[in-house]
């Protein structure tokens, strides 16, 4: 070996002990610097719901990694520092459920604004495109955006269309997604799958996903799909497939985790109780049209909540896109603990698809993506999506991003922090 090359391979060996010494030393107090960080986070409230860490601590970065956590790491160790004092400092945040085709699709919002300029490092766009527009998609949208983007392939060759144009077999070709999917492994996650889940449409809904079943299982990824409580449906699901809407309004295109319009059930179904024990994923949005106060209530108060929060096209009372900011402020309301809050923008829709990389995670080690933000009090309205009028609630507190770290460098956020 050159010396050169010997000492960067030592560098990284470094890096590597430093890390394990590190992790060791999460929750005690002495500090032994192995090395100088390229940038320390210090002094905020440190929340990583996958090591089970939600206490003050400084995090290191080097490399565009984590290098460390730990508590009183000396300042002058980093050539940058940010200030988190009174601040929450978490993984960079995942948005398990948007929609980014800005300008390819009408509802396609920007994934910059919704992404790292709110603290969120990374974003799957649910089915937005199908096999006929995923390379536009890739190529306009995903090459050229900071933050990163992976994507769940619509089984719909059209992708995001109206519920008739989707439910028509001959937009289904699985030869095709097949093909999208194998030439775009590196960001293709998952199938997205819309059904109508009610039992008018039944037969066409399980012949749907029976399709989409084949499919999934010939390339090895999950299912998310649409809400629905019909048993011959959710029996389709596997572990690791995951459910998105949950607290629809009740109406005669979609029901909730308590049935349909018809059969509104007073408490969560056990079929959707059960959901969690089959390794299924359920992923909630509280600001979209797949929203009712109503239904998140009860739900809640009965002591459901889904694993993973997300945007959906969620927009602010002023109708600017929002980012999981604002789900994450109404779980808060709804009861949720601030920790769980986090978790369900970290470490479950990290558990919740294979990513190429470690995301939503600050472990030693893992690409340095990281979120500062801290909780405005005031008294903030927000709507659901009701018809024709809106349930409101009114909220003490929401999350504000103050700073965004994605690979190790600060892209938003000044180092007077
Ligand atoms: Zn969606």
């Amino acid at each position: 070996m050159r010396r050169r090359s010997r000492r960067t391979f030592l560098g990284h060996l470094g890096a590597t002990a430093a890390a394990v010494q590190v992790g060791s030393l999460v929750g005690e107090a002495a500090w032994q610097p192995a090395t100088d960080f390229d940038l320390l986070i210090a002094g905020g409230r440190v929340i990583d719901p996958g090591q089970h860490l939600s206490a003050v601590r400084d995090v290191a970065i080097r490399y565009g990694r984590i290098a460390a956590i730990g508590e009183n790491i000396p300042r002058d160790q980093a050539r940058q520092v940010f200030d988190a004092a009174d601040k929450l400092v978490t993984p960079g945040l995942i948005d398990l459920h948007s929609h980014v085709y800005e300008h390819g699709t009408p509802l396609g919002v920007n994934s910059d604004l919704v992404g790292i300029q709110s603290g969120v490092t990374t974003i799957v766009d649910a089915g937005t495109t199908g096999a006929s527009m995923f390379p536009g998609f890739r190529r306009f949208v995903i090459d050229g955006a900071r933050t990163r983007i992976y994507a769940l392939l619509n089984l719909s060759t059209a992708g995001c269309c109206t519920d008739e144009i989707y439910l028509d077999p001959r937009l289904v070709n699985t030869r095709a997604a097949a093909r999208v999917i194998e030439a775009n492994r590196d960001l293709i996650l998952g199938l997205k799958v819309r059904v109508r889940g009610r039992r008018e449409d039944l037969d066409h809904d399980v012949a749907t996903m029976t399709t989409a079943r084949e499919l999934a299982d010939e390339v090895g990824l999950p299912i998310m799909m649409h809400w629905s409580t019909e048993p011959a449906l959710l029996d389709i699901m596997r572990a690791g497939d995951i459910l998105t809407h949950p607290f629809n309004p009740p109406t005669e295109r979609s029901s909730n985790v308590f049935g349909s319009q018809m059969e509104q059930a007073d408490a969560v179904l056990p079929q959707i109780l059960e959901l969690a024990d089959r390794g299924i994923f359920t992923d909630g949005q509280l600001a979209t049209t797949h929203h009712q106060w109503d239904v998140s209530e009860k739900a809640t108060s009965q002591g459901w909540y889904p694993d993973v929060i997300s945007t959906d096209l969620a927009r602010t009372p002023e109708q600017i896109p929002a980012s999981v900011l604002l789900p994450m402020s109404q779980f808060l309301h709804l009861g949720m603990s601030l920790d769980q809050v986090i978790a369900g923008v970290t470490t479950n829709p990290a558990r919740a698809l294979a990513y190429p990389e470690t995301v939503g995670s600050l472990e030693p080690g893992s690409p340095a993506d990281v979120a500062v933000l801290e909780l405005e009090q005031g008294r903030f309205t927000f709507g659901d999506g009701s018809r024709p009028e809106p349930q409101t609630r009114e909220l003490s507190q929401q999350f504000m991003n103050v700073a965004t770290v994605k690979g190790g460098v600060l892209v938003k956020g000044g180092l007077d922090g």
